[in-house]
């Protein structure tokens, strides 16, 4: 999934380190001859690049940023309850990720393009989205459920 860079910070080595508005950070290292990213060595350089996405195999693999943190969580629903919105095509917004938790039963989570896959959820295997991600749940049979709300700390952002 591509990710745009919202700002840049270097590690503990120096080097740069891009961080996209998903959460995830992204290495962007000069080396040449391996890598050229000569525009990682100047701030004008690094600024120019703000905007310019990135693949983020990150959330290609459904892993949620480590320092996420929740910050809200719908009520419980069950088979009876779901909302109408959680059952047809919908997203979270840019830096917003959810995690459907399920308490007793299943649930099937359709995670639409651009990877699409449909799982079955239960209290061992919540369904992370990422943001901005298309997807829908539908109902099997049983089930109570909540989804978080998380999100990436504010970025002390700077290039
Ligand atoms: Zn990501």
């Amino acid at each position: 999934m591509d990710r745009p860079i919202i700002g840049f910070f270097q590690d503990e080595a120096g080097d740069w380190v891009a961080r996209l508005s998903c959460g995830h950070r992204q290495h962007v290292r000069h080396q040449p001859p391996f890598v050229e990213r000569p525009w990682t060595e100047t701030a004008q350089g690094r600024e120019s690049f703000l905007g310019e996405t990135l693949a983020c195999a990150a959330c290609d693999r459904l892993e949620l940023p480590d320092d996420a943190v929740r910050y809200k969580s719908t009520p419980l629903f069950t088979e009876w309850t779901i909302p109408k919105v959680l059952r047809r095509e919908h997203r979270t917004k840019a830096g917003v990720w959810g995690r459907i938790v399920i308490l007793e039963g299943t649930l099937l989570y359709d995670l639409l393009g651009p990877n699409p896959r449909t799982s079955t959820l239960d209290a061992d295997t919540p369904g992370i989205i990422p943001p901005e991600a298309p997807h829908l749940v539908e109902k099997q049979g049983r089930v109570i459920f909540r989804v978080d709300f998380l999100s990436a700390p504010d970025p002390a952002s700077g290039v």
